[in-house]
């Protein structure tokens, strides 16, 4: 039982000032102290230890089970445990039915192992506690802060010297903002594109002020869009949702083979819009590592179509950004310093604890569209970080970012880099050694997804009818959806699915086809780790195989 683990001796415990004066206030002598210490111990290295675990990504057991065990829904009065009691129960207990994402066969999430300093750098940060929604609250960290802004500014933007050295502690610009991750992100780079394109004019004073109705009536709009291609994070949707745009006005373009945006069917879009004087484009954006492919648009192009259009151009890096540190493979992002934001995210390539990301703006002054200002924080003038960020208090994020790239250098997350996308590339030539597995979207990042795909139906799909290959796909889809879901369950090895609209035939015939997604993050991650996950889902094909009763079943071993 996960949650009974209270021992018989413990003496009841009682809440009164005599407890909360042992639990609140700094421990003062050497016993308490070795006390917290050894604590600390057990978290440090019980957690490590259980995280760093070659197989098992979770113990077996059923969902159903374990929320069973989670029915109590009456908060409790008195204290029912003790400190040391907690840590032990969150250690054996529940860690083990938590997800490890550290495990080298975890490779299906952009979440994964993360270096193992990060949680000494996370801790230190809970224990300063510091707001840097204002400077009162934060001191030297909101400066810190401001800093390792510019620093990853440079990286994507490559100013001058002079210009970072004006931007760099300017109370009245500022190149970026840190957030709770990649979503709010690019929720706080289209809220900066809309305030732009809504700007105040005579007799209106901004949509931030007035309204979105007021905006349209005053603009002449009926409408405004985004233009993000078909594999564009959802989070572009919610984004305009929350800022009242409407997320049916979020136009997905098409993807190329490679599942890039089609600059085409992007340029017609953007015309087909402008014909309209009654509807404008709010951003366009261009995706670095798409969350399901790892595809990279053609920023480059991209950003010169915004620029000859006057369109704000933003740019998806949550998941590619870091590429940047790598000098082997950061021309695939070219391009980007045509941005006008970027979003990154810290608990993807960066490697930080869960949860952070980062905006940044080409314009130090873009981000004056979204100011707030307050009584008794955030006044005019002051350094408060809080003055630009959608979130009000927050933690010290950037304090960890700033230290581990001092422990790691560029340089360490370009080995990082480039071994995932490498690792990656050899997965895909494994994939394709093998006849009943087909590669569908070859590694442009460290992403790629593939099939489970049995050669006789392979061959069954080369000349048949629109009808069969229908049919025919439909099983396929069927079978590596089984595979992913037996494979996740016997808990061993992990690897995503999704759902991708290919052109996998050479006759052009396009479908909806399930394939199995893996993300190369893990370092631990090896070419026989790999190996040993292909065999175990090429097992499970034929077990399914074997099993199927089913008459109208294509599956055919010979
Ligand atoms: C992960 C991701 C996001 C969302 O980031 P969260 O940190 O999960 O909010 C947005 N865009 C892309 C391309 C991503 O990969």
């Amino acid at each position: 039982m996960l949650n009974e683990f209270k021992s018989q001796k413990d003496k009841e415990l009682i809440a009164d000032w005599d407890a909360l004066s042992r639990i609140f206030i700094r421990p003062e002598n050497k016993a308490t102290r070795a006390t917290l210490v050894k604590y600390m111990e057990q978290i440090l290295f019980g957690l490590h230890s259980f995280l760093n675990k070659n197989v098992g990504i979770t113990q077996e057991i059923s969902l159903k089970k374990l929320s069973e065990q989670f029915t109590d829904t009456h908060l409790n009065k008195h204290p029912e445990k003790k400190l040391k009691d907690v840590i032990s129960c969150l250690i054996e207990n529940i860690a083990p039915h938590a997800v490890n994402v550290a495990s080298p066969y975890f490779i299906g999430h952009m979440t994964s192992a993360i270096p193992f300093f990060m949680v000494h750098l996370k801790t230190i940060v809970s224990a300063l506690n510091q707001n840097v929604v204002k400077l009162e609250t934060s001191k030297v960290v909101s400066v810190i802060e401001k800093q390792v802004l510019a620093k990853i500014h440079r990286l994507i933007y490559s100013n001058t010297d002079m210009f970072y050295q004006d931007h760099v502690q300017n109370t009245v610009s500022s190149l970026g903002v840190f957030t709770e991750g990649g979503t709010t992100a690019n929720l706080s780079a289209l809220w900066v594109a809309r305030n732009q394109l809504l700007k105040p004019i005579p007799g209106f004073e901004g949509v931030e002020i007035d309204g979105i109705a007021k905006a349209y009536a005053a603009h002449g709009l009926d409408e405004c869009f985004i233009l993000v291609s078909k594999r564009g994070h959802y989070s572009l949707r919610k984004a305009a949702g929350v800022l009242g745009i409407g997320n049916k006005h979020v136009i997905p373009i098409d993807v190329n083979l490679k599942h890039q945006i089609e600059l085409t069917h992007l340029m017609n879009t953007i015309n087909e819009i402008k014909r309209n004087p009654r509807k404008a484009i709010i951003a366009v954006i261009g995706i670095a590592g798409t969350t399901e492919t790892g595809s990279v648009d053609p920023l480059r192009q991209i950003g010169e179509i915004c620029h000859q259009h006057h369109i704000y151009f933003h740019v998806d890096a949550a998941w590619g950004g870091p590429t940047l540190m790598s000098e082997k493979y950061r021309h695939l992002l070219d391009g980007i310093s045509l941005a006008d934001s970027v979003t990154i995210d810290c608990h993807k390539q960066f490697y930080m604890p869960m949860s952070c990301g980062m905006v940044y703006f080409k314009d130090p002054y873009f981000m004056n569209a979204i100011e707030y200002h307050s009584n008794y924080v955030n006044r005019m003038g002051s350094v408060d970080l809080g003055i630009k960020s959608l979130a009000g208090s927050r933690e010290a994020h950037s304090l960890i970012l700033d230290c581990a790239i001092k422990i790691m250098g560029t340089k360490g997350y370009a080995l990082l880099i480039d071994y995932g996308i490498e690792l990656a590339k050899k997965f895909a030539q494994e994939i394709e050694k093998r006849k009943h597995f087909r590669l569908i979207t070859s590694p442009e990042l460290n992403i790629l997804t593939y099939q489970v795909c049995p050669e006789s139906l392979q061959l069954a799909l080369l000349n048949t009818t629109v009808e069969e290959k229908k049919q025919i796909n439909a099983t396929i889809n069927e079978l590596n959806r089984s595979v992913q879901r037996i494979q996740r369950e016997s808990g061993k090895s992990f690897v995503s699915r999704t759902v991708l609209t290919a052109h996998r035939f050479q006759d052009g015939f396009v479908d909806d086809v399930v394939v199995l997604r893996c993300v190369l993050m893990n370092p631990m991650t090896t070419i026989t780790i790999i190996n040993d996950i292909l065999n175990e889902q090429e097992a499970i094909f034929h077990q399914l195989q074997h099993e199927r009763t089913d008459p109208c079943t294509l599956v055919k071993e010979n």
